[in-house]
Protein backbone atom coordinates (compact mmCIF):
# COMPACT_ATOMS: atom_id res chain seq x y z
CA UNK A 1 0.00 0.00 0.00
CA UNK A 2 1.30 3.58 -0.73
CA UNK A 3 2.68 5.25 2.25
CA UNK A 4 3.61 8.88 2.44
CA UNK A 5 6.38 8.40 4.34
CA UNK A 6 8.23 6.27 2.31
CA UNK A 7 7.20 6.74 -1.41
CA UNK A 8 7.31 10.00 -3.67
CA UNK A 9 4.05 10.15 -4.45
CA UNK A 10 0.37 7.74 -4.54
CA UNK A 11 -0.63 6.51 -7.98
CA UNK A 12 -1.64 7.35 -10.87
CA UNK A 13 -3.96 4.71 -12.05
CA UNK A 14 -4.27 2.57 -8.21
CA UNK A 15 -7.96 1.14 -8.31
CA UNK A 16 -10.14 2.39 -5.03
CA UNK A 17 -9.40 0.06 -2.27
CA UNK A 18 -12.04 -3.04 -1.56
CA UNK A 19 -14.73 -1.63 0.36
CA UNK A 20 -17.81 -2.15 1.71
CA UNK A 21 -18.65 1.44 0.01
CA UNK A 22 -17.24 0.92 -3.67
CA UNK A 23 -19.07 -2.38 -3.17
CA UNK A 24 -22.37 -1.49 -2.71
CA UNK A 25 -23.29 1.85 -3.56
CA UNK A 26 -23.68 2.51 -7.20
CA UNK A 27 -22.00 6.33 -7.72
CA UNK A 28 -22.94 9.26 -10.85
CA UNK A 29 -19.41 10.53 -10.99
CA UNK A 30 -19.00 13.54 -13.40
CA UNK A 31 -16.93 13.19 -16.18
CA UNK A 32 -13.38 14.11 -15.84
CA UNK A 33 -10.78 15.77 -18.46
CA UNK A 34 -7.95 13.30 -20.17
CA UNK A 35 -5.64 16.26 -20.91
CA UNK A 36 -4.23 18.53 -18.04
CA UNK A 37 -4.98 22.52 -19.30
CA UNK A 38 -1.15 24.06 -19.11
CA UNK A 39 -2.78 26.98 -16.55
CA UNK A 40 -5.31 27.87 -14.23
CA UNK A 41 -6.07 30.50 -11.29
CA UNK A 42 -5.80 28.07 -9.03
CA UNK A 43 -4.98 24.66 -8.70
CA UNK A 44 -6.42 22.46 -6.09
CA UNK A 45 -4.08 19.13 -5.54
CA UNK A 46 -6.10 16.25 -3.94
CA UNK A 47 -10.11 15.44 -4.68
CA UNK A 48 -11.20 14.55 -1.37
CA UNK A 49 -13.72 16.66 0.67
CA UNK A 50 -11.29 19.48 0.92
CA UNK A 51 -9.81 19.79 -2.01
CA UNK A 52 -13.82 19.32 -3.71
CA UNK A 53 -15.11 22.17 -1.28
CA UNK A 54 -12.39 23.92 -1.91
CA UNK A 55 -12.82 23.98 -5.46
CA UNK A 56 -16.43 24.61 -5.52
CA UNK A 57 -16.09 27.49 -3.21
CA UNK A 58 -13.36 29.36 -5.42
CA UNK A 59 -15.11 28.36 -8.71
CA UNK A 60 -18.81 29.13 -7.13
CA UNK A 61 -18.24 32.19 -5.16
CA UNK A 62 -15.26 33.99 -6.85
CA UNK A 63 -15.20 33.22 -10.57
CA UNK A 64 -11.75 31.39 -10.15
CA UNK A 65 -10.69 29.33 -13.24
CA UNK A 66 -9.83 26.03 -10.61
CA UNK A 67 -8.33 22.59 -12.01
CA UNK A 68 -8.42 20.12 -9.35
CA UNK A 69 -5.61 17.18 -9.54
CA UNK A 70 -5.75 13.81 -7.64
CA UNK A 71 -3.37 11.18 -8.31
CA UNK A 72 -5.79 8.48 -8.78
CA UNK A 73 -9.25 8.72 -9.32
CA UNK A 74 -11.95 11.16 -7.32
CA UNK A 75 -12.07 10.56 -3.65
CA UNK A 76 -9.57 8.29 -4.05
CA UNK A 77 -7.97 8.60 -0.39
CA UNK A 78 -9.66 8.97 3.11
CA UNK A 79 -12.89 10.74 1.94
CA UNK A 80 -13.86 7.31 0.38
CA UNK A 81 -12.65 5.00 2.97
CA UNK A 82 -13.88 6.65 6.49
CA UNK A 83 -17.06 4.90 8.39
CA UNK A 84 -19.54 7.94 7.69
CA UNK A 85 -19.46 9.27 11.30
CA UNK A 86 -20.68 12.91 11.09
CA UNK A 87 -19.89 14.66 14.08
CA UNK A 88 -19.40 18.39 15.62
CA UNK A 89 -15.51 18.84 15.89
CA UNK A 90 -12.19 17.89 14.51
CA UNK A 91 -8.74 16.90 16.11
CA UNK A 92 -9.06 15.54 19.62
CA UNK A 93 -9.48 18.58 21.90
CA UNK A 94 -12.98 18.53 23.16
CA UNK A 95 -14.99 21.78 24.40
CA UNK A 96 -12.77 21.70 28.10
CA UNK A 97 -9.40 21.64 26.65
CA UNK A 98 -10.73 24.90 24.19
CA UNK A 99 -12.05 26.42 27.24
CA UNK A 100 -8.80 26.61 29.27
CA UNK A 101 -7.20 28.17 26.36
CA UNK A 102 -9.75 30.50 25.08
CA UNK A 103 -12.37 30.82 27.75
CA UNK A 104 -16.34 30.94 26.97
CA UNK A 105 -16.85 33.61 24.59
CA UNK A 106 -13.86 31.47 22.45
CA UNK A 107 -15.42 28.05 22.90
CA UNK A 108 -18.55 29.28 21.61
CA UNK A 109 -17.21 30.85 18.54
CA UNK A 110 -15.47 27.02 17.75
CA UNK A 111 -19.00 25.92 18.08
CA UNK A 112 -20.07 28.51 15.71
CA UNK A 113 -17.32 26.89 13.50
CA UNK A 114 -18.30 23.09 14.03
CA UNK A 115 -21.93 24.36 13.63
CA UNK A 116 -21.10 26.15 10.06
CA UNK A 117 -19.67 23.12 9.24
CA UNK A 118 -22.81 20.58 9.72
CA UNK A 119 -25.06 23.09 7.41
CA UNK A 120 -22.25 23.00 4.80
CA UNK A 121 -22.61 18.86 5.15
CA UNK A 122 -26.46 19.27 5.28
CA UNK A 123 -26.22 21.13 1.84
CA UNK A 124 -24.22 18.55 0.75
CA UNK A 125 -27.17 16.33 1.24
CA UNK A 126 -29.77 17.88 -0.04
CA UNK A 127 -27.79 17.82 -3.44
CA UNK A 128 -27.15 13.89 -3.27
CA UNK A 129 -30.52 12.32 -5.02
CA UNK A 130 -30.14 9.53 -2.31
CA UNK A 131 -29.56 12.03 0.57
CA UNK A 132 -25.91 10.33 1.33
CA UNK A 133 -28.15 7.68 2.66
CA UNK A 134 -28.23 9.54 5.86
CA UNK A 135 -28.84 7.47 9.22
CA UNK A 136 -30.27 9.66 11.82
CA UNK A 137 -30.04 9.07 15.32
CA UNK A 138 -27.24 10.83 17.18
CA UNK A 139 -23.47 9.48 18.36
CA UNK A 140 -23.05 7.82 21.65
CA UNK A 141 -19.37 8.39 23.25
CA UNK A 142 -19.21 5.44 25.59
CA UNK A 143 -16.95 4.92 28.80
CA UNK A 144 -15.96 1.28 28.10
CA UNK A 145 -14.78 0.51 31.22
CA UNK A 146 -15.87 2.01 35.08
CA UNK A 147 -12.81 3.80 35.42
CA UNK A 148 -13.79 5.96 32.57
CA UNK A 149 -16.93 6.84 33.46
CA UNK A 150 -15.90 10.16 36.13
CA UNK A 151 -13.52 11.64 33.17
CA UNK A 152 -16.59 11.52 31.00
CA UNK A 153 -18.72 12.60 33.35
CA UNK A 154 -16.55 15.43 34.29
CA UNK A 155 -16.55 16.54 29.94
CA UNK A 156 -20.04 16.31 29.93
CA UNK A 157 -20.29 18.91 32.61
CA UNK A 158 -18.49 21.18 30.49
CA UNK A 159 -20.23 19.70 27.20
CA UNK A 160 -24.18 21.02 28.27
CA UNK A 161 -22.55 24.51 28.57
CA UNK A 162 -22.21 24.45 24.37
CA UNK A 163 -24.21 21.17 23.56
CA UNK A 164 -27.52 21.30 25.71
CA UNK A 165 -29.14 18.76 23.96
CA UNK A 166 -26.68 16.22 24.17
CA UNK A 167 -27.93 13.83 27.26
CA UNK A 168 -26.14 11.65 30.15
CA UNK A 169 -26.65 7.98 29.60
CA UNK A 170 -26.16 5.78 32.63
CA UNK A 171 -25.23 2.17 32.84
CA UNK A 172 -29.05 1.15 32.82
CA UNK A 173 -29.85 3.55 30.27
CA UNK A 174 -26.85 2.60 28.00
CA UNK A 175 -27.25 -1.12 28.11
CA UNK A 176 -30.99 -0.57 26.90
CA UNK A 177 -29.02 0.62 23.80
CA UNK A 178 -26.02 -1.36 23.63
CA UNK A 179 -25.45 -4.86 25.54
CA UNK A 180 -21.75 -4.93 26.16
CA UNK A 181 -19.57 -5.48 29.10
CA UNK A 182 -17.73 -2.50 27.50
CA UNK A 183 -20.39 0.00 27.90
CA UNK A 184 -20.64 1.86 31.38
CA UNK A 185 -22.12 4.97 31.06
CA UNK A 186 -22.15 7.51 27.47
CA UNK A 187 -23.08 10.63 26.31
CA UNK A 188 -25.47 10.93 23.47
CA UNK A 189 -24.55 13.94 20.62
CA UNK A 190 -27.96 14.18 18.57
CA UNK A 191 -26.94 15.92 16.35
CA UNK A 192 -24.35 13.58 14.75
CA UNK A 193 -25.80 11.12 11.81
CA UNK A 194 -24.30 8.26 9.99
CA UNK A 195 -23.38 8.35 6.19
CA UNK A 196 -22.23 6.77 3.19
CA UNK A 197 -18.87 8.73 2.28
CA UNK A 198 -18.77 7.57 -1.51
CA UNK A 199 -22.03 9.40 -1.83
CA UNK A 200 -20.80 12.24 -0.73
CA UNK A 201 -17.52 12.32 -2.29
CA UNK A 202 -19.58 12.39 -5.49
CA UNK A 203 -21.96 14.67 -4.35
CA UNK A 204 -19.09 16.97 -4.18
CA UNK A 205 -17.29 16.41 -7.48
CA UNK A 206 -20.69 17.03 -9.07
CA UNK A 207 -21.59 20.32 -7.87
CA UNK A 208 -17.49 21.63 -8.25
CA UNK A 209 -18.12 20.20 -11.86
CA UNK A 210 -21.27 21.66 -12.35
CA UNK A 211 -19.70 25.13 -11.04
CA UNK A 212 -17.16 25.02 -13.73
CA UNK A 213 -14.52 23.33 -12.04
CA UNK A 214 -12.01 20.99 -14.31
CA UNK A 215 -10.87 17.44 -12.36
CA UNK A 216 -8.06 15.57 -13.65
CA UNK A 217 -7.45 12.02 -12.01
CA UNK A 218 -4.40 9.59 -12.59
CA UNK A 219 -1.77 12.81 -12.43
CA UNK A 220 -0.13 12.79 -9.28
CA UNK A 221 2.23 16.16 -8.64
CA UNK A 222 6.00 14.45 -8.86
CA UNK A 223 8.01 17.62 -8.95
CA UNK A 224 7.31 21.39 -8.18
CA UNK A 225 9.03 24.10 -9.01
CA UNK A 226 8.49 28.08 -9.41
CA UNK A 227 9.30 30.46 -12.61
CA UNK A 228 8.64 33.42 -12.07
CA UNK A 229 5.60 34.01 -9.90
CA UNK A 230 4.05 31.02 -10.96
CA UNK A 231 3.76 27.76 -9.20
CA UNK A 232 4.98 24.41 -11.79
CA UNK A 233 3.41 21.30 -11.32
CA UNK A 234 5.21 18.31 -12.66
CA UNK A 235 2.72 15.65 -12.78
CA UNK A 236 2.08 12.33 -14.68
CA UNK A 237 -0.01 14.04 -17.12
CA UNK A 238 2.13 16.98 -18.14
CA UNK A 239 2.90 20.14 -16.13
CA UNK A 240 0.25 22.49 -15.20
CA UNK A 241 1.42 26.51 -14.30
CA UNK A 242 -0.77 28.50 -11.83
CA UNK A 243 0.31 31.91 -9.36
CA UNK A 244 -1.68 29.95 -6.75
CA UNK A 245 -1.94 26.34 -5.49
CA UNK A 246 -4.07 24.71 -2.89
CA UNK A 247 -2.58 21.40 -1.24
CA UNK A 248 -5.51 19.14 -0.22
CA UNK A 249 -3.73 16.03 -0.06
CA UNK A 250 -3.71 15.75 3.86
CA UNK A 251 -2.72 12.13 5.25
CA UNK A 252 -1.67 11.40 1.71
CA UNK A 253 0.12 13.69 1.29
CA UNK A 254 4.16 12.39 0.25
CA UNK A 255 6.86 13.47 2.71
CA UNK A 256 8.57 16.01 0.36
CA UNK A 257 5.58 17.36 -1.68
CA UNK A 258 7.00 21.04 -0.71
CA UNK A 259 9.11 21.94 2.08
CA UNK A 260 7.01 24.67 3.50
CA UNK A 261 4.75 21.32 4.94
CA UNK A 262 7.39 19.02 5.70
CA UNK A 263 7.35 17.21 8.50
CA UNK A 264 4.38 18.74 9.66
CA UNK A 265 1.75 15.99 10.07
CA UNK A 266 1.98 12.16 10.99
CA UNK A 267 0.45 9.94 8.49
CA UNK A 268 -1.34 7.33 10.39
CA UNK A 269 -3.89 4.30 9.28
CA UNK A 270 -7.02 3.78 10.19
CA UNK A 271 -8.72 0.76 9.24
CA UNK A 272 -12.48 -1.04 9.14
CA UNK A 273 -13.92 -3.89 8.84
CA UNK A 274 -17.19 -4.78 8.14
CA UNK A 275 -19.39 -8.08 8.86
CA UNK A 276 -21.28 -10.19 6.96
CA UNK A 277 -25.28 -8.60 7.47
CA UNK A 278 -26.12 -9.85 11.11
CA UNK A 279 -28.99 -11.97 12.04
CA UNK A 280 -32.00 -10.80 13.56
CA UNK A 281 -31.06 -13.00 16.86
CA UNK A 282 -27.56 -11.60 16.21
CA UNK A 283 -28.81 -7.89 16.39
CA UNK A 284 -30.89 -8.51 19.33
CA UNK A 285 -27.58 -9.98 21.16
CA UNK A 286 -25.89 -6.40 20.53
CA UNK A 287 -29.15 -4.33 21.80
CA UNK A 288 -27.85 -2.24 18.08
CA UNK A 289 -31.17 -1.95 16.61
CA UNK A 290 -31.09 1.82 16.14
CA UNK A 291 -28.75 3.88 13.74
CA UNK A 292 -26.27 5.30 16.41
CA UNK A 293 -23.14 6.04 16.01
CA UNK A 294 -20.97 4.80 18.99
CA UNK A 295 -17.26 5.89 19.73
CA UNK A 296 -15.42 4.43 23.54
CA UNK A 297 -13.25 6.04 25.63
CA UNK A 298 -9.66 4.09 24.84
CA UNK A 299 -6.66 6.21 23.95
CA UNK A 300 -6.92 4.24 20.45
CA UNK A 301 -10.45 4.38 19.97
CA UNK A 302 -12.51 1.44 18.46
CA UNK A 303 -16.11 2.66 16.79
CA UNK A 304 -18.86 1.12 15.10
CA UNK A 305 -22.02 1.60 13.53
CA UNK A 306 -24.93 -0.32 11.94
CA UNK A 307 -25.25 -0.26 8.46
CA UNK A 308 -28.06 0.12 5.96
CA UNK A 309 -28.15 -3.78 5.38
CA UNK A 310 -27.53 -5.23 8.88
CA UNK A 311 -23.85 -5.26 8.68
CA UNK A 312 -21.08 -4.36 11.77
CA UNK A 313 -18.96 -1.80 10.66
CA UNK A 314 -16.20 -1.72 13.37
CA UNK A 315 -13.02 0.29 13.14
CA UNK A 316 -9.75 1.41 15.19
CA UNK A 317 -6.14 1.55 14.33
CA UNK A 318 -4.14 -0.20 11.55
CA UNK A 319 -0.75 -1.29 11.07
CA UNK A 320 2.28 1.69 10.91
CA UNK A 321 3.62 1.17 8.30
CA UNK A 322 1.78 0.79 4.76
CA UNK A 323 3.53 -1.84 3.41
CA UNK A 324 1.96 -4.07 6.56
CA UNK A 325 -1.30 -2.40 6.26
CA UNK A 326 -3.23 -5.57 4.47
CA UNK A 327 -1.68 -8.48 6.70
CA UNK A 328 -4.41 -10.56 8.31
CA UNK A 329 -3.48 -10.05 11.89
CA UNK A 330 -4.55 -5.79 11.66
CA UNK A 331 -8.56 -7.25 10.73
CA UNK A 332 -8.33 -10.67 12.93
CA UNK A 333 -7.18 -8.09 15.69
CA UNK A 334 -10.45 -5.67 15.03
CA UNK A 335 -12.22 -8.48 15.10
CA UNK A 336 -11.13 -9.86 18.13
CA UNK A 337 -12.37 -6.54 19.25
CA UNK A 338 -15.36 -6.18 18.41
CA UNK A 339 -16.02 -9.74 20.23
CA UNK A 340 -14.46 -8.49 23.21
CA UNK A 341 -17.20 -5.51 22.87
CA UNK A 342 -19.76 -7.47 21.64
CA UNK A 343 -19.43 -11.34 23.45
CA UNK A 344 -22.74 -12.81 21.56
CA UNK A 345 -21.02 -12.27 18.48
CA UNK A 346 -18.11 -14.89 19.50
CA UNK A 347 -20.03 -17.24 17.38
CA UNK A 348 -20.24 -15.06 13.81
CA UNK A 349 -19.27 -18.15 12.07
CA UNK A 350 -16.12 -18.33 9.68
CA UNK A 351 -15.17 -15.89 7.41
CA UNK A 352 -17.52 -13.12 9.30
CA UNK A 353 -15.41 -10.86 8.15
CA UNK A 354 -16.45 -9.17 4.50
CA UNK A 355 -14.77 -6.49 3.87
CA UNK A 356 -11.71 -4.73 5.56
CA UNK A 357 -9.27 -1.61 4.23
CA UNK A 358 -7.00 1.17 5.81
CA UNK A 359 -6.25 4.94 4.84
CA UNK A 360 -4.13 7.32 6.04
CA UNK A 361 -5.27 10.02 8.44
CA UNK A 362 -3.04 13.35 8.61
CA UNK A 363 -2.01 14.02 12.92
CA UNK A 364 -1.39 17.18 14.26
CA UNK A 365 1.18 17.74 16.74
CA UNK A 366 -0.85 19.40 18.62
CA UNK A 367 -4.31 17.49 17.85
CA UNK A 368 -5.84 20.13 15.67
CA UNK A 369 -5.64 21.04 12.23
CA UNK A 370 -4.44 24.50 10.53
CA UNK A 371 -5.49 26.08 7.35
CA UNK A 372 -3.10 28.59 6.46
CA UNK A 373 -0.41 29.37 3.77
CA UNK A 374 3.13 27.39 4.11
CA UNK A 375 4.35 29.92 1.62
CA UNK A 376 3.48 33.04 -1.16
CA UNK A 377 0.80 31.29 -3.20
CA UNK A 378 0.69 28.09 -1.45
CA UNK A 379 -2.12 27.10 0.95
CA UNK A 380 -3.43 24.06 2.88
CA UNK A 381 -5.56 22.25 5.57
CA UNK A 382 -4.41 19.38 7.03
CA UNK A 383 -4.30 17.54 10.49
CA UNK A 384 -8.04 16.73 11.06
CA UNK A 385 -6.46 13.70 13.27
CA UNK A 386 -9.20 11.42 11.81
CA UNK A 387 -12.25 14.02 12.27
CA UNK A 388 -12.97 15.43 8.98
CA UNK A 389 -16.46 14.28 7.68
CA UNK A 390 -17.69 17.18 8.62
CA UNK A 391 -15.13 19.72 9.17
CA UNK A 392 -13.45 19.42 5.78
CA UNK A 393 -17.00 20.71 4.04
CA UNK A 394 -15.98 23.96 6.28
CA UNK A 395 -12.11 23.07 5.79
CA UNK A 396 -12.21 23.95 1.98
CA UNK A 397 -14.37 26.98 2.26
CA UNK A 398 -12.15 28.50 4.63
CA UNK A 399 -9.19 27.38 1.98
CA UNK A 400 -10.94 28.89 -0.41
CA UNK A 401 -11.27 32.15 0.84
CA UNK A 402 -7.64 32.47 2.63
CA UNK A 403 -6.50 31.90 -0.67
CA UNK A 404 -8.24 35.21 -2.21
CA UNK A 405 -6.97 37.47 0.93
CA UNK A 406 -10.31 37.23 2.60
CA UNK A 407 -9.45 37.12 6.61
CA UNK A 408 -10.40 34.03 8.38
CA UNK A 409 -12.30 34.18 11.83
CA UNK A 410 -9.84 34.82 15.17
CA UNK A 411 -9.75 30.85 16.25
CA UNK A 412 -6.84 28.91 16.45
CA UNK A 413 -7.66 26.48 13.39
CA UNK A 414 -6.00 30.22 11.13
CA UNK A 415 -3.82 31.61 13.16
CA UNK A 416 -0.86 30.03 12.17
CA UNK A 417 0.85 27.04 10.31
CA UNK A 418 0.89 23.50 11.92
CA UNK A 419 3.37 23.11 14.29
CA UNK A 420 6.88 21.49 12.96
CA UNK A 421 7.15 17.51 14.52
CA UNK A 422 11.18 17.47 16.52
CA UNK A 423 13.14 14.68 14.72
CA UNK A 424 10.39 14.32 11.98
CA UNK A 425 12.40 11.49 10.70
CA UNK A 426 11.51 9.91 14.03
CA UNK A 427 8.00 10.16 14.19
CA UNK A 428 7.35 6.27 13.59
CA UNK A 429 9.34 5.72 16.34
CA UNK A 430 7.37 7.89 18.67
CA UNK A 431 4.24 6.35 17.01
CA UNK A 432 5.44 2.74 17.86
CA UNK A 433 5.90 4.38 21.18
CA UNK A 434 2.61 5.62 21.99
CA UNK A 435 1.08 2.87 20.59
CA UNK A 436 2.58 0.29 23.84
CA UNK A 437 1.87 3.16 26.02
CA UNK A 438 -1.58 3.32 24.84
CA UNK A 439 -2.08 -0.06 25.49
CA UNK A 440 -1.03 0.13 28.87
CA UNK A 441 -3.32 2.76 29.99
CA UNK A 442 -6.29 1.28 28.16
CA UNK A 443 -6.41 -2.08 30.09
C1 LIG B 1 -10.69 4.14 7.97
C2 LIG B 1 -11.04 5.59 8.19
C3 LIG B 1 -12.19 5.92 8.88
C4 LIG B 1 -12.52 7.27 9.08
N1 LIG B 1 -13.72 7.55 9.67
C5 LIG B 1 -14.08 8.84 9.87
C6 LIG B 1 -15.35 9.14 10.42
O1 LIG B 1 -16.19 8.26 10.63
N2 LIG B 1 -15.65 10.45 10.69
C7 LIG B 1 -14.74 11.45 10.41
O2 LIG B 1 -15.04 12.61 10.70
N3 LIG B 1 -13.56 11.18 9.81
C8 LIG B 1 -13.21 9.92 9.51
N4 LIG B 1 -12.03 9.63 8.88
C9 LIG B 1 -11.19 10.77 8.42
C10 LIG B 1 -11.79 11.45 7.18
O3 LIG B 1 -12.12 10.48 6.22
C11 LIG B 1 -10.78 12.46 6.63
O4 LIG B 1 -10.47 13.41 7.64
C12 LIG B 1 -11.26 13.20 5.39
O5 LIG B 1 -11.82 12.36 4.44
C13 LIG B 1 -10.09 13.96 4.78
O6 LIG B 1 -10.44 14.43 3.50
P1 LIG B 1 -9.36 15.19 2.63
O7 LIG B 1 -10.04 15.64 1.40
O8 LIG B 1 -8.68 16.23 3.43
O9 LIG B 1 -8.25 14.09 2.28
P2 LIG B 1 -8.36 12.75 1.42
O10 LIG B 1 -9.75 12.35 1.20
O11 LIG B 1 -7.45 11.75 2.05
O12 LIG B 1 -7.81 13.17 -0.02
C14 LIG B 1 -6.46 13.39 -0.30
C15 LIG B 1 -6.24 13.15 -1.79
O13 LIG B 1 -4.96 13.69 -2.17
C16 LIG B 1 -4.49 12.91 -3.24
N5 LIG B 1 -3.03 13.10 -3.37
C17 LIG B 1 -2.08 12.82 -2.45
N6 LIG B 1 -0.85 13.13 -2.94
C18 LIG B 1 -1.05 13.61 -4.18
C19 LIG B 1 -0.16 14.08 -5.21
N7 LIG B 1 1.18 14.10 -5.04
N8 LIG B 1 -0.71 14.52 -6.37
C20 LIG B 1 -2.05 14.50 -6.56
N9 LIG B 1 -2.93 14.04 -5.63
C21 LIG B 1 -2.42 13.60 -4.46
C22 LIG B 1 -4.87 11.47 -2.87
O14 LIG B 1 -4.93 10.64 -4.02
C23 LIG B 1 -6.23 11.68 -2.18
O15 LIG B 1 -7.32 11.39 -3.04
C24 LIG B 1 -11.65 8.32 8.63
C25 LIG B 1 -10.50 7.97 7.94
C26 LIG B 1 -10.18 6.62 7.71
C27 LIG B 1 -8.94 6.27 6.95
Amino acid sequence: MYDPLVNNYPGPAQPHVRSYWQATTSVDLPATQKYLPEHADIVVIGAGYTGLNAALELAQRFQQQVVVIDANQIGWGCSTRNAGFAMPGTGRLGYGDWEKRLGVDGTRAIKAEYDHAFERLERHLQACPQRLQAQRGGYLKIAHRPQAIDALKASYAILKRYEPGTRWLDADAIQKRVHSPQAHAAIHYPQSFGINPVLLAASLARQAQQAGVTLVEDAPVQRWDKVAQQHRLHTAKGRICAPKVVIASNGYTPNHLHPGIHGRSLPVLSSVIVTRPLTADEKAATGLHSTELVMDTRTLKYYYRLLPDGRLLFGGRGAIRGKDAQHPRYAKHLLAALQGTFPALRQLSSEPVEYYWSGWISVALDNYPRIYSPDDGIYTAMGYCGAGVTFTQLAGQRLAELAMGEQLPALPFYQGPLPRFPLPHLRRVGQWAFYQLARWRTF
